[in-house]
């Protein structure tokens, strides 16, 4: 059964996060967006408090491949679900610094997924360091983004190496990490049977950032884009090994398609805590600043807008619990994530939109952190898979349980 109650704990990282995001992440937030970085000092700091991307402390099993086991007091695992609340709270303070954080990001999944221990040690022994490290996903390339299936980056096997060639763009923290998990082809005319994901340390030869993307929103966040050219990388990198591969046939597939089944709620979270933010921002904007002869609230059209945006976060975070909580459970949730994404990347908009709205001139000023909210939101719209995307694949499952119940 769903239980929405937050244990102890769960309040206690929130609440925590919540100082964080307030004290830490918010002061250097306005910054970090003018400069399109985040100033390095702030991730020593951060280092030293025990926060990664995944946004759990340490003793409670966060950062690196611990952050797979995290369970409550009654032995259930709760992994999603913290890093669903970790999510919002953080993002509320700043998304752009906190997909900045480092840790193995987006690339931690697929290594927990399928690597091998001897693959886990390896590249997750990096976030060991002293100093930050970064890992990060690269899938999207110039001509593949939603059709995943169409990615042409290639892998030949030589010997006991594999030479990749390929370019791969948008990745977030592409070119600060450590490492990125590739996901190339061994041959175009198998298809999805024919992926692999690689692991790929940045300082390979052949490995090349080309470019660092300037963006919209999100603008501290880097994105970057690389290009492989004939990069060799032990066969040894090839996650999982060669006869996982052989085992299961669209293994390379399934396994960036899986990640997205616990990461798309995350994202999902994320936008929402964006949106709560400008929510409160434009609340606490008309409370202060309109010379109203009534109380804020008496305001009809006011009020109607601060309950449709009230209204419409709460259901997108019901989604989100939910999705997160049958990732824990161990259920196939890849349809839950995906109405999680979809909804949420949606309203998150909305309710940005309407905070600016609902400020007037203020709201589209660069004086004002809600202007910020506004551009940083649509991303989430976008990425980990676009709304129309969520779409598909929603409508696609609809077919399906139709199919199997006719
Ligand atoms: C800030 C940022 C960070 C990112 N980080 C990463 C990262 O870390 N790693 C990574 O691999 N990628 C990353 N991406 C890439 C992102 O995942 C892709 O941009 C996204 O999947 C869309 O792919 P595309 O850009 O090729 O757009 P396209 O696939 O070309 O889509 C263009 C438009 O067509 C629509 N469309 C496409 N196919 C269909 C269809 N079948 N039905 C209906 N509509 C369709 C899309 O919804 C979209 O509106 C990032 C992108 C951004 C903006």
């Amino acid at each position: 059964m769903i239980d929405f109650t937050l244990t102890e704990q769960q309040k206690n990282i929130r609440d925590f996060l919540h100082w964080f995001a307030e004290t830490e992440i918010r002061p250097i937030a306005r910054e970090a967006d003018r400069l399109g970085d985040v100033p390095p000092g702030f991730f020593k700091k951060v280092k030293a408090m025990g926060i990664s991307m995944e946004a759990i402390p340490k003793d409670v099993g966060g950062e690196g491949e611990g952050a797979g086991e995290v369970k409550d007091r009654r032995g259930q695992r709760q992994t999603n679900r913290l890093s669903v609340i970790a999510s919002e709270e953080m993002a509320w303070g700043d998304p752009a610094v906190v997909i900045t954080l480092p840790g193995p990001g987006l690339g931690g999944p697929p290594v927990r997924l399928i690597g091998t221990p001897e693959q886990k040690e390896r590249f997750f022994s990096v976030f060991r360091a002293e100093e930050p490290r970064w890992a990060a996903y690269a899938m999207t390339e110039p001509e593949a983004g939603s059709d995943v299936a169409g990615i042409r980056t290639t892998a030949r096997k030589e010997g006991d190496v594999y030479v990749l060639n390929g370019t791969k763009t948008f990745i977030t923290n592409g070119a600060r990490a450590s490492w990125n998990v590739v996901f190339a082809t061994v041959d175009k005319s198998l298809g999805r049977a024919g992926h692999r994901a690689f692991v790929v340390e940045n300082d390979r030869p052949g490995f090349k950032v080309t470019r660092i993307m300037k963006k919209m929103g999100l603008r501290a966040s880097e994105t970057a884009e690389f290009v492989l050219d004939d990069c060799e990388v032990p066969a040894d990198n090839l996650l999982g090994g060669e006869e996982h591969y052989q085992r299961q046939g669209k293994e390379g597939f399934k396994v960036a398609m899986a990640t997205f089944d616990s990461t798309r709620p995350v994202v999902a979270a994320m936008g929402v805590g964006i949106a709560r933010a400008a929510m409160e921002y434009a609340a606490d904007y008309l409370k202060q600043n309109l010379m109203l002869d009534r109380p804020v609230p008496a305001y009809s059209r006011i009020r109607e807008t601060l309950a449709e945006m009230k209204r419409k976060l709460d259901a997108a975070r019901l989604l989100i619990w939910r999705a997160a909580w049958m990732a824990d459970a161990g259920l196939p949730n890849s349809r839950e994530a995906a109405m999680a994404k979809a909804y949420a990347g949606r309203v998150a908009t909305d309710v940005c939109t309407l905070a600016v709205e609902l400020m007037g001139p203020e709201g589209a000023s660069r004086d004002h952190p809600v202007e910020k909210c506004f551009r940083d939101v649509k991303v989430y719209d976008i990425f980990e898979g676009t709304g129309e995307i969520m779409r598909v694949i929603i409508s696609r499952r609809v077919f399906q349980a139709l199919g199997e119940a006719g």
